[in-house]
């Protein structure tokens, strides 16, 4: 079967009822006829579910979709998408370890990279998401990881997949790859060579702005050593939101198909207004890294970004202009949503500081709906008109 018709065709074991649509296995722990099937369990002879901080079928049925949309050999999913990332880092990194990663990342993922895993004696170098060919040169004789995110978050820069997984493979380094952004139907890290794949199913995955959730999928090695660590550190993604997640991959194909048509027409639409200093989609001719998308990428995705010629002060107008799209910290919903990083959430950083990671004053990034676009681009049209 083709990853798309498997991440609605898996399906938990159907039980005597005869269901149709999974169940939602909310238990805390699995019963056990007797003493030997349990010490049987508990010694890993068998793979029967023990206690929802290991396994639950919900769960492992989200993860069994999210593995075959990837490609990938194994998964495990959790609480949200920093975990799935912490879990990534911790699990595989050790004290005196270095990580080397692209700068322009999520800013939480930089809090993670240059707050906590140097207390944990792991060290880390940025390089330029966009210049592949400074990676090299950064590798250290500790380096164990590369950590990439395309596109990144919100900028927009697009990662080179084979070429970093070249660089990769050649120094006997895991490529992690945060594929939020452009979700398994749109891109395939796995294809290109990665080792580990890391998600936010908060954002496209749940689609809706529902729950939380993230997961790990990759080589089964590196994942076993994910699983123990998250298994004993408890992570774990819950029941209901993995319910939640897995009916969502249910119809991901579709959307983000919708997301990005409505994109790329958004992007078209505004390219040129006079209100506009940039407008950045990956599937556009002018973003600086176009060939490298249509190289990785099915479509551009469902997130514009675009910089207004006013800067900050006709940030905030613009955001107050809109009569349709929220303003809200999620991304990756049914609603679309502006959102300007200056003031919100990168306004703790210096000017230096927003400049080193693309984070220019009037930058507004929009996640693109399934609202009917002609309703999305006039919304933004008659906001950009006082601003
Ligand atoms: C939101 C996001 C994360 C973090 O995910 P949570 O589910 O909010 O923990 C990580 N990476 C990217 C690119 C994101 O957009």
């Amino acid at each position: 079967m083709h990853p798309i018709s498997k991440a609605i065709r898996i399906h938990t074991d159907r039980t005597n009822e005869m269901e149709h649509s999974s169940p939602m296995f909310l238990t805390s722990s699995f019963c056990f006829d007797n003493s030997e099937d349990m010490r049987a369990a508990f010694a890993d002879e068998t793979d029967d579910n023990i206690y929802s901080r290991f396994s639950n079928p919900s769960v492992q049925e989200f993860v069994d979709r999210m593995v075959a949309l990837e490609g990938a050999e194994a998964g495990y999913a959790t609480s949200s998408g920093m975990s799935a990332i912490f879990a990534s880092f911790m699990a595989l990194l050790k004290k005196g370890d270095h990580l080397l990663s692209c700068n322009a990342i999520f800013g939480s993922t930089h809090t993670v990279i240059t707050k906590y895993l140097p207390k944990f004696g792991i060290e880390y170098t940025y390089v330029p998401a966009d210049k592949p060919e400074e990676w090299e040169k950064a590798i250290k004789p500790n380096t164990k990881m590369i950590y990439v995110e395309t596109p990144t978050n919100p900028g927009l820069e697009i990662v080179d997949l084979e070429a970093v997984s070249t660089i990769a493979k050649k120094h006997n380094l895991i490529l992690n790859v945060d594929n939020c952004f452009a979700t398994p139907v749109n891109q395939r890290p796995i294809d290109f060579g990665a080792d580990l794949v890391v998600h936010s199913a908060t954002k496209w995955i749940d689609g809706q702005g529902r729950v939380l959730g993230g997961v790990i999928v990759g080589k089964k090695a590196l994942i076993q050593d994910i699983y123990l660590f998250c298994r004993s550190t408890g992570p774990a993604l819950s029941a209901f939101n993995a319910w939640v997640l897995s009916k969502s991959l249910e119809t991901l194909d579709v959307r983000m198909e919708r997301h990005g048509n409505n994109a790329l027409q958004l992007a078209k639409a505004l390219e040129g207004h006079p209100k506009i200093k940039w407008l950045k989609y990956p599937f556009l001719v002018s973003h600086p890294q176009h060939r490298i998308a249509l190289k990785q990428m099915r479509n551009g995705g469902g997130i514009v970004c675009f910089e207004l010629a006013g800067g900050l002060q006709s940030g905030r107008k613009f955001l107050d202009n809109l009569k349709m799209l929220s303003l809200t910290a999620n991304l990756g919903d049914t609603k679309s949503i502006a959102s300007h990083p200056a003031s919100t959430t990168h306004a703790k950083l210096t000017d230096q500081e927003r400049l080193a990671v693309n984070i220019t004053p009037g930058l507004i990034r929009i996640s693109v709906g399934l609202e009917h676009v002609d309703d999305i681009i006039s919304d933004i049209r008659q906001a950009l008109e006082t601003c």
